[in-house]
This record gives C-alpha cells, sequence and structure tokens, in this order.
C-alpha cells in the first residue's frame, strides 16, 4: 500500500503532461491530472492544431486564384470567417473528446481545477482539498508574454486569436518569430491588410539567413508590410475599437485588432513551487537534469515549463521519457540533436541541423549546395515565388549537417529528409538516391 493518495500527480494536461500521464498509468502507476483550463494544452486548443487548420483554411485564398489557370471556371468566391472559425473550434473540442477519453482509458483521474504546490509531495487545489502524491511533474507550458508598452492591454495574443469576432481588416502583429510570421500568412490570405512590428531588423532567428531573406522578400511582394527596429511609445484606443500605434521612430500605424507574438514565458508564477524548494532560472524556467528531475528529489517538470526547445513533439518525448524513467525501471534521457522544425508562414520554411552560420563556425570548411527554383506549380499559375533548398556539409566528412527549405510542402519533405540528416549521410548517401520525377523534393539528390 502506497502512503500517498497517487503514485503521481501531474500539474497541466498539456502534450507532455497528457503522454507523461498515460505512460505512467500504463506502467502501473495510480495517476491523477489536474488541469484549470481545457484538456489538451496549448497545441491542441490554442496553438499548431487550430492554426495548421486556419493555414489550410488560408490557402484557398491562392489556390482558387490559381484553379483557373488550370482550367477551372471558379467563379468570385467569398470567405466567412465565422464559418472557418467555428469548424477549427469545433475540431478543437473533438480533438479534446479524445485526449480526454485516452486518460479515462488508462484510469488517470482527471481534476479540473488549479492545483499548487505545497510541499515536496502535497498539491492544494482551486477548491482546498489537499492531495499527496509520491512524485509530482509540472507540465504547466508556456503563456505569451507582452511587452513592457502604455495600452498593450488593448492587444490580443495567439491565446485570443481563434476566437475573432470577425476578420480584421488592419492587423498590426508585433514580433518576428514563428506565431508573428505564420498570422501574418494566414489573415494576409483572408484579406486582412497585415504589418508585422518588430524590434530588431531580424526576422525568426535561429534559421538559416538565406531562407529567412527569402521569406521576407516573397512576404513584402504578397503586400505584407514589415516595421523594423521599431519602438513604441503608447497604444491608443479610439472610441470606435481601432487602434493607434504610435511609435518612437516612425509614423503612427492604426489597426483594428493587434496582436502580439513577443514569445512565452514558462508558466510558473503563483505554482507555490518555492514550497517545495524547485530552483528556477532567471527566466522562470524550472531547471531540470537530463531526466527532468529539479532540485526537489520527488518533483519532475517537462515540456515549455522547462523552456529547453518550446516544441510540441519535445515535450512528448520529454514527458514518454519521464514516466519510463520513474515509473518503467528504464532510465531514459531526450535526444536534442537534430530536431527539424518549421515555420507555417506562406510559403512554409522548414530546417534541421546547423545553419550555414553556425556550420561555418563550428566547422571551418563547409560545403553549401542550393537549389533555388520555381515550382512546377507556380509557373503554371503564373506566380514568381521561387522556392530555396540549401544544404550545409561538412567538407572534411562529407556529411550534411544541416538542411534549410522555403517553399510548397517543405515541412513534408523536411520530415523525411531530415531522418538523413540525423543518420549522419553523407552528400553522396544523397547522389546515390535516384530522383523522384518530377517532384520538389528531387532537388535534395539533384544538388551541385
Ligand atoms: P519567438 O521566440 O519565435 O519570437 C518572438 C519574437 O518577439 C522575436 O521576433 C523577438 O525578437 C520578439 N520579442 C521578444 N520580446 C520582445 C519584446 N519585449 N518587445 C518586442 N519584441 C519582442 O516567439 P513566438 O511568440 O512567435 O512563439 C513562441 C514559441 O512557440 C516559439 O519560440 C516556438 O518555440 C513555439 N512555436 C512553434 C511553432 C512551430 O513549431 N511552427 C509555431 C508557433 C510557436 P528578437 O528576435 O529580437 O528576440
Amino acid at each position: 500500500m502506497s502512503d500517498y493518495d497517487v503514485d503521481l500527480f501531474v500539474i497541466g494536461a498539456g502534450s507532455g503532461g497528457v503522454r507523461a500521464s498515460r505512460v505512467a498509468a500504463a506502467h502501473g502507476a495510480k495517476v491523477a491530472v489536474a488541469e484549470e483550463f481545457r484538456v489538451g494544452g496549448t497545441c491542441v486548443i490554442r496553438g499548431c492544431v487550430p492554426k495548421k487548420l486556419l493555414i489550410y483554411g488560408a490557402h484557398f485564398a491562392e489556390d482558387l486564384k490559381d484553379a483557373r489557370r488550370f482550367g477551372w471556371n471558379v467563379p468570385d468566391c467569398g470567405f466567412e470567417w465565422t464559418t472557418l472559425r467555428d469548424n477549427v473550434l469545433g475540431e478543437v473540442d473533438r480533438l479534446e473528446g479524445l485526449y480526454k477519453n485516452t486518460l479515462d482509458s488508462h484510469k488517470v483521474e482527471v481534476i479540473p481545477e488549479r492545483a499548487t504546490v505545497t510541499g515536496p509531495h502535497e498539491l492544494t487545489l482551486a477548491s482546498g482539498r489537499t492531495l499527496t502524491a509520491k512524485y509530482i511533474l509540472v507540465a504547466t507550458g508556456a503563456w505569451p508574454m507582452l511587452p513592457d508598452v502604455e495600452g498593450a492591454e488593448h492587444g490580443i495574443t495567439s491565446n485570443e486569436v481563434f476566437h475573432l469576432d470577425k476578420c480584421p481588416e488592419r492587423m498590426v502583429i508585433v514580433g518576428g518569430g514563428y506565431i508573428a510570421n505564420e498570422f501574418a500568412g494566414i489573415f494576409h490570405q483572408l484579406g486582412t491588410h497585415v504589418t508585422i512590428v518588430n524590434r530588431s531588423g531580424t526576422l525568426l532567428r535561429g534559421y538559416d539567413e538565406s531562407v529567412r531573406d527569402r521569406l521576407l522578400q516573397i512576404s513584402m511582394t504578397k503586400g505584407i508590410n514589415f516595421r523594423f527596429n521599431a519602438e513604441f511609445e503608447k497604444i491608443e484606443k479610439n472610441e470606435d475599437g481601432t487602434m493607434c500605434i504610435r511609435m518612437k521612430n516612425g509614423d503612427p500605424i492604426a489597426c483594428d485588432t493587434l496582436m502580439f507574438a513577443t514569445g512565452r514565458r514558462p508558466h510558473t508564477d503563483g505554482l507555490g513551487l518555492e514550497n517545495a524548494g524547485v530552483a528556477l532560472d532567471e527566466k522562470g524556467a524550472i531547471k531540470v537534469d537530463d531526466y527532468n528531475k529539479t532540485s526537489c528529489e520527488s518533483i519532475y517538470a517537462v515540456g515549455d515549463v522547462t523552456n529547453r526547445v518550446q516544441l510540441t513533439p519535445v515535450a512528448i518525448r520529454e514527458g514518454h521519457a519521464f514516466a519510463d524513467t520513474v515509473f518503467g525501471d528504464n532510465p531514459r534521457t531526450v535526444d536534442y540533436g537534430c530536431i527539424p522544425s518549421a515555420v507555417f508562414s506562406h510559403p512554409p520554411l522548414a530546417g534541421v541541423g546547423m545553419t550555414e552560420a553556425e556550420a561555418r563556425n563550428k566547422l571551418g570548411t563547409v560545403k553549401i549546395y542550393t537549389s533555388d527554383f520555381r515550382p512546377m506549380k507556380n509557373v503554371l499559375a503564373g506566380r514568381e515565388e521561387r522556392a530555396l533548398y540549401k544544404m550545409i556539409v561538412d567538407a572534411t566528412t562529407n556529411r550534411v549537417v544541416g538542411l534549410h527549405m522555403i517553399g510548397p510542402d517543405a515541412p513534408e519533405i523536411l520530415q523525411a529528409a531530415a531522418i538523413a540528416v540525423k543518420a549522419g549521410l553523407t552528400k553522396q548517401d544523397f547522389d546515390d538516391t535516384v530522383a523522384l520525377h518530377p517532384s520538389m523534393a528531387e532537388e535534395l539528390v539533384l544538388l551541385k
């Protein structure tokens, strides 16, 4: 008989928390998970999933135009935001149901309340009930961070954008990262006049420069506006609900929706972690060792709350490794090498391994192969938009150490190519593979 109410108490039913709960339960643990909002977390409820569905919805704007060049008689089509929004939210509800079923079928108790840590083995729920647990897992994710500017409260974040009453006519998006570029693409396609306002001159820090430049060039050609090195003065809300964004450098910008996409902070505020001596870093992230253990022996943490790599598949792996380690008698760590990632901008970009700049710094001598081409479909559709693929090769070993691409379906292509990079294959291995013709992906084995 255990001395505790449960073997594992998980705070947060997002990607990492749900995976850890399910696997720990499958290993025989008695598990409870507290979730103050909705089961599924950022990815399912207000992130990756609804975002990707909006991307699909927005893409029809160009697809319907292009269809005419392919012989289809497409009448002028109207777009209804509320139909897309409600269908997307309906799909989110369906997926939340599936997540709940998974937890139910593994006999994980879901407690729809906020839980705080009141000791190394103790939790207190919002209702006042206390519970004890042999182990606690914190998987509370991250939360949008707003810059400190007067009037910031008039803006929304990616939490609210899926629920807008109508498609904005003029939208300002603050930030130059993942969320800013993805939503700029979505709303631009849906007919909104979009302006990206960024504090530096660099978009998507961390991605390869050539690919980032290509996205900027295509986005500007499409009609997305950019303000770089921008400094806010204040944000004013007018009586009619519109806003005026006043800048210290540059003209004011009028808009009816302002969205902040300025990064996400680990969600540790008010969790009571100090009651168990759980150490945080200077950004408020929970410090963990390779096995996801915090500075408290009985408390672990996975996912965005640890601010290692803020990506869903990484949180899932961390949750799984934690459960195998603690309940499956199989100590496992996560391998963070060669994680592929993508930005679902319009067009999307994706990358794995080192960028050219990183490789030059780390390896010294590198060989760079690029293919700058106009996809066949764009040619017939009369679109000038060009794709760019770039391969970084270690000149000493001939190993492919990085792949970066922008163009239609880049994330789909890169996922498969990432296996080769992760496996340490060489440029010769790519060259030895016969092209699959006609495809865009064949460029990867034809690079000269
Ligand atoms: P990002 O870290 O991608 O970008 C944040 C942007 O905001 C940067 O341009 C940054 O500028 C800027 N910024 C940061 N602080 C301030 C500030 N105080 N004032 C003005 N600008 C500021 O964050 P996102 O919010 O776009 O996304 C959060 C995370 O979620 C991502 O890092 C990613 O891990 C994940 N995500 C992943 C997606 C995917 O896999 N496709 C999609 C969406 C999100 P600077 O560069 O100068 O620091």
